[in-house]
């Protein structure tokens, strides 16, 4: 250990951007072994991990630095596995320079932090190719069922998570496959396809039931999913797009960017997806314009690379240092082609026939912090610029539907934001039985926070079916 001083800081390695613009796999490569122990072996093994406090699994990173050092992969895949739902999953797709990795304390003294997330991945991947993964087989089952409505990560981690207690566990979701946005929303080049799949079909194989293409409060109601199960989870993300309010933003060809991104997921599974086809949701030789400045907005960028856009431009009102998205994935679409806008708007949308042409752009600075404490974007007097398009991307982030209507339970308690009401930590709502995790509870996060917040509302479903049995007992 502590070879921080001696041995640099090497990620896995990255494809280059000539070749990796050409397919939608994943850019970086799988470490050797020899290389995970060595970068494992640079961890200082901190009395108070600041990684791990940065970890919102508290995931037991030093333990896992250790054994990986100490070529124990076996020990140190079964920790990581401990306290994380699908570690070879945030080991590719976690903002680690904002979290885990961002807090090392090596980071910090100017020598790179730990590799940790490509540890994560290494360990879990081995730990599948070496099948050591194998189907949960629960000690007893409970003779009590749980259904979870969406199978995004939230859905899918209290879904293993209960599975393991041994309870009936039944996912609902309205796609006609699991997922959620690891494989809709999310593209290949951060996340291949084959990584997700792998990990529904262990949910499978471990007894939990999919049934897919229902969506509930339309092919069922809320209430009759109630009836049938002893718990309900509520995990369906949050799907409204934000919208941008300035004219011409009606033209054809301005599109929101979730539907792209799906159609691009959509044909990589194979799917047939005419939209694509026929071009309205395909960048190839197109001029693009993405506004926005978050993890859509970048998968955005570099999917419309990879579709062979003739030139593609990112929009953001703030600058770099001030943008949610993480500076690992800008500097990946710097690499690949993607040029920036920093600190620009869109004023107006032109176009002719219909259909849009370009771009009024405005230009702005940045003022004093605004409610949310950051500096606040204002436009630049007179100062705007025409920009060619042809194709402009909407990616200005997502709002809660209108689950209490969409439920038909007005009494389901939700937030000024549209968000539901949960407890801190239980995820439990005012509806008894009825628990909520992931973007439906946070808004808009990330992958990583959405298992956190799934394997502490499971716990607490756990506990509520276990009062239920109690009270069923002792009313004998
Ligand atoms: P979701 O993943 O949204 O899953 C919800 C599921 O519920 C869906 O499958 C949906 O079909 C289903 N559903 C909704 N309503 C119903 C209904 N009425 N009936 C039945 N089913 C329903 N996070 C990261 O950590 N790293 C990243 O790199 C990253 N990149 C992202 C890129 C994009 C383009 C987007 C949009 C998000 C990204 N995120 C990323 C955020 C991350 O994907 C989400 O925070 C996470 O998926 C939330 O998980 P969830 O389970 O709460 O919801
Ligand atoms: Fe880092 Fe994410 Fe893994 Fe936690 S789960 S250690 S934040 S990569
Ligand atoms: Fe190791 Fe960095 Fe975590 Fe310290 S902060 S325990 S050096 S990974």
């Amino acid at each position: 250990m502590l070879k921080f001083v001696t041995d640099a800081q090497t990620y896995p390695h990255k494809r280059t951007p000539d070749v990796r613009r050409e397919d939608f796999n994943e850019i970086y490569q799988r470490y050797a072994p020899n290389s995970a122990a060595d970068q494992s072996g640079r961890c200082s093994q901190c009395g108070v991990p600041y990684c791990q406090i940065h970890c919102p699994l508290s995931n037991n990173i030093p333990d896992w630095l250790m054994l990986t050092a100490n070529g124990r992969l076996k020990e140190a895949w079964a920790v990581s596995n401990e306290t994380n739902s699908f570690p070879e999953i945030c080991g590719r797709i976690c903002p680690q320079d904002r979290l885990c990795e961002g807090q090392c304390v090596i980071e910090q003294s100017g020598h790179g932090a730990v590799t940790i997330g490509s540890v994560e991945k290494y360990l879990t991947d081995t730990a599948w190719s070496e099948g050591w993964i194998k189907p949960i087989i629960p000690q007893e089952e409970q003779g009590q069922s749980v259904g979870i409505i969406g199978a995004g990560p939230g859905g899918l981690a209290a879904a293993e998570r209960l599975r393991r207690r041994g309870y009936d566990v039944h996912i609902y979701d309205r796609y006609d496959r699991a997922g959620g946005l690891l494989i809709y929303g999310i593209p290949g080049f951060k996340l291949e396809k084959d990584v997700v799949l792998r990990r529904i079909k262990w949910l499978e194989d471990s007894g939990i039931s999919f049934h897919l293409n229902i969506e509930i409060g339309t092919d069922i109601t809320f209430q009759a999913l109630r009836a049938k199960h002893d718990t309900i989870l509520i995990a369906t993300g949050v799907y409204l797009p934000r919208h941008i309010d300035v004219k011409g933003a009606d033209l054809d060809n301005i599109t929101e960017a979730l539907p792209f991104l799906t159609a691009s997921n959509r044909k990589g599974l194979g799917d047939s997806v005419p939209a694509f086809d026929q071009g309205q949701l395909n960048a190839k030789g197109k001029e693009v314009v993405v506004i926005g400045g978050g993890d859509t907005a970048m998968d955005c960028v570099r999917t419309a690379i990879r579709q062979e856009a003739r030139s593609v431009t990112c929009l953001y009102r703030r600058d770099r240092e001030n943008m949610p998205g993480s500076q690992r994935e800008v500097a990946n679409a710097e690499e690949e082609g993607v040029k920036f806008a920093w600190l620009t708007t869109p004023a107006e949308f032109v176009g002719q026939n219909g259909a849009v042409d370009g771009v009024i752009v405005q230009h702005m600075r940045l003022g004093p912090p605004d409610k949310s404490g950051r500096r606040a974007p204002m436009p630049v007097e007179e100062k705007t610029q025409h920009m060619k398009a042809d194709l402009v991307l909407k990616a200005l982030g997502f709002e809660a539907e209108d689950l209490p209507n969409l439920f038909q339970q007005p009494d389901l308690p939700v937030t000024p934001w549209g968000t539901i009401k949960a407890a801190p930590i239980t995820g439990a709502t005012e509806m008894a039985g009825v628990f909520a995790a992931g973007d439906i509870v946070r808004g808009a996060s990330l992958v990583v926070w959405a298992i956190r917040d799934a394997r502490d509302a499971a716990d607490a479903m756990a506990a509520y079916m276990r009062s239920k049995v109690a009270i069923g007992t002792a009313a004998e």
